[in-house]
C-alpha cells in the first residue's frame, strides 16, 4: 500500500505439550515446532512474519505467554497448536487473559502414517489428532472466538486461510488506539451514518472525534507556495492533466487550490495522528471547493475515509486497507449509485461525488476540474478512472442500536460496455451475486448502508474472521444467498447476539 507507515507487527506461534513425554521428547517437539516456524515464514505466502515461542508446558508459562501476547505491541495474533497432548485446564487462566485474536492451527508433524515403522513412540510424539481436541474443547467451553485451520503444515492448502486470518488480525491491531477525525457532523437527515461511538470504541477499539472544517483554513493560510509548487509538480508527473489545469490553462489555479486542500489535510490528520476521516459537503466553511483530488490521494495514501459524516465506513475502509496492505488490487470507498436491470442478472454503477480512490484505478487517472451540482461552492478537480473487471466484494459496517453487523457482497467487477464520455467521476461497474434482485433484497433486509468499503483485493473470508475478532455479526451475502434463508438468519441472528450480549457484560 501505503505511505502512511503501519505498525510493525508479528504473529507468535505457541505449541502445547507436557513433562509427561520426558526432556528427549520435549527436545523433539521444540525442534518439530521450529522447523514448522521456518516452513511457514519461507513459504513467502503469509503477511506478517511468524515468531515460534518456546513450547509450553505448565499452567504459569501458559499464562504468562499469552497475557504477555496482550501487552507485546508488535504481537498481532496467536497461533496456537498442540504438538502432543497438553491437558487443557492448564489453559484456561492463560485464555482468559488472551487479548489477541486466536488461530488454532490443527495439524500434525508427520504427513504419512509410516505403516511399516509405526510403534507406540510415533504414536505418543505425534498425537495432534488427540491433543488439538482436548485445546479445542476448552476454547469452545470458554466461548472463545478463534479460527480453526486444518491441515498438513507444509500443504500449500493451509495458507490461503492462515493468510486471510492474518490479514484481519493486522487491521484489528491497527484499530487498537486508532484516531478518526470527523470533520463537521452527519449530513442532513440521514441515518445510516449514525451510530454510538462510545460503543464502537468499546467494541472495536478506535475513536472518533470531530473538528470543524475551520481548522483546515487555518492550516491553509500557512502554506508555503514552495509546498505548493512541489505537489503540483507531483500531479502533473503522476496523471494525465486536463489541458484547462495545465500551468498555461485558465483553470490552473484551481489546481492549486486542490493542492492547497491536500496539504491542509494531510497536515491535520498527522497533527492529530489519525488514520482516518470523514467530510461533509455541507460543512464547507473556508474551503473554496469540496475536497475531492485531496481526498482521493489521501485514501491511496492509506488512510480511511467515507463521506458525509460517516465515521462507521471511513474506520472500516482503513481496516480493509491495512487487511489489503500486501496485495496490488486497491480499496475504495464506494457507493451504490445507478442501476442496469439487464437480463443477465443486473449491474450496479459504484461511484461517489467525487471521492474514489485510485487505488483502485485501471490504468494512468485523468485529473479533471467539473462543476458540482451540489455543495455552492467552486468547482472540484478530481480524478476519473474506470476499474478492472474480477471478483471483488462491497463491505458494509452498521449500527443496529445495541450491536454491530457487517454485511458483506461478493461481487463481479465488469467492464463497462461503453466508455461514460460525459460521466466526469471515477466508477466501477459489478454484478453483484447471486443477481442483483437478491443481492439488493437481501441487503435491504440486512439494514446494509448505500456506502461501503469495495475491493478486488480481499475475499470474504477475511472479513468473516475480522468479524469473529470483533464479536459482531457477520452476514455474507454471496452466490449461495436464498432469501427465505437469510431472513431466518436474520431472525436466529438477532436472538443470538441479545442472548450473547444483552446486559452489555460481555
Ligand atoms: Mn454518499
Amino acid at each position: 500500500m501505503s505511505p502512511l507507515s503501519l505498525q510493525v507487527s508479528e504473529v507468535w506461534f505457541l505449541t502445547g505439550s507436557q513433562h509427561l513425554y520426558g526432556d528427549d521428547t520435549l527436545r523433539q517437539v521444540q525442534a518439530h515446532a521450529d522447523e514448522i516456524v521456518r516452513g511457514l515464514n519461507a513459504s513467502g505466502e503469509l503477511p506478517l512474519p511468524i515468531r515460534g515461542r518456546a513450547i509450553l508446558t505448565t499452567p504459569d508459562a501458559i499464562t504468562r505467554t499469552l497475557r504477555e501476547a496482550g501487552t507485546d505491541s508488535s504481537c498481532a495474533g496467536v497461533i496456537v497448536w498442540m504438538h502432543t497432548f497438553s491437558p487443557a485446564k492448564m489453559w484456561i487462566s492463560g485464555l482468559n487473559s488472551l487479548r489477541r485474536p486466536l488461530l488454532h492451527f490443527h495439524t500434525q508433524f508427520n504427513r504419512l502414517i509410516p505403516w511399516e515403522s509405526i510403534d507406540m513412540d510415533f504414536m505418543n510424539l505425534n498425537q495432534s489428532a488427540h491433543g488439538d481436541r482436548e485445546f479445542g474443547f476448552a476454547c469452545t467451553r470458554l466461548r472463545l472466538n478463534r479460527k480453526v485451520v486444518v491441515g498438513h503444515w507444509a500443504d500449500p492448502a493451509i495458507l490461503p486461510p492462515m493468510r486471510n486470518w492474518m490479514r484481519a488480525a493486522r487491521a484489528w491491531h491497527d484499530w487498537q488506539g486508532m484516531r478518526v477525525a470527523r470533520l463537521g457532523d452527519n449530513m442532513r437527515a440521514v441515518a445510516v451514518t449514525e451510530g454510538d461511538k462510545v460503543a464502537a470504541e468499546n467494541r472495536f477499539g478506535f475513536s472518533v472525534d470531530g473538528y470543524g472544517v475551520g481548522d483546515l483554513a487555518c492550516i491553509q493560510k500557512d502554506l508555503t507556495d514552495e509546498a505548493v509548487d512541489a505537489l503540483v509538480g507531483e500531479y502533473l508527473d503522476t496523471y494525465a492533466v486536463a489541458p484547462t489545469l495545465q500551468p498555461d490553462g485558465p483553470r490552473h489555479r484551481d489546481l492549486r487550490e486542490a493542492a492547497r486542500i491536500e496539504l491542509a489535510l494531510l497536515t491535520f490528520l498527522k497533527e492529530r495522528g489519525c488514520a482516518a476521516f470523514t467530510t461533509t459537503f455541507e460543512d464547507l466553511h473556508g474551503l473554496r471547493q469540496l475536497p475531492g483530488l485531496a481526498v482521493q490521494r489521501l485514501m491511496a495514501a492509506g488512510y480511511g475515509f467515507a463521506a458525509e459524516g460517516d465515521w462507521k465506513t471511513a474506520a472500516l475502509l482503513r481496516a480493509m486497507k491495512v487487511m489489503a496492505a500486501d496485495a496490488p488490487e486497491g480499496v475504495s470507498f464506494m457507493e451504490d449509485y445507478t442501476y442496469h436491470f439487464d437480463e443477465s442478472g443486473g449491474q450496479v454503477l459504484g461511484s461517489h461525488m467525487l471521492e474514489i480512490c485510485p487505488s483502485i484505478s485501471e490504468g494512468q487517472p485523468k485529473l479533471e476540474i467539473h462543476p458540482l451540482g451540489i455543495g455552492g461552492k467552486e468547482d472540484p478537480v478530481r480524478l476519473v478512472f474506470d476499474c478492472p473487471a474480477g471478483a471483488a466484494l462491497n463491505a458494509s459496517l452498521i449500527d443496529l442500536g445495541n450491536r454491530f453487523r457487517l454485511v458483506v457482497n461478493t461481487v463481479e467487477a465488469l467492464k463497462p460496455e461503453s466508455p461514460l464520455p460525459r460521466l466526469p467521476v471515477a466508477r466501477t461497474l459489478w454484478r453483484p451475486l447471486p443477481d442483483l434482485p437478491t443481492a439488493a433484497a437481501a441487503w435491504i433486509l440486512a439494514g446494509g448502508a448505500h456506502h461501503t468499503g469495495f475491493t478486488r483485493a480481499l475475499r470474504a473470508e477475511t472479513l468473516g474472521d475480522f468479524a469473529e475478532m470483533a464479536g459482531i455479526e457477520f452476514l455474507l451475502i454471496d452466490e449461495t444467498c436464498r432469501l427465505p434463508d437469510l431472513k431466518d438468519r436474520l431472525r436466529w441472528n438477532d436472538l443470538y447476539h441479545h442472548l450473547a450480549h444483552g446486559l452489555g457484560h460481555t
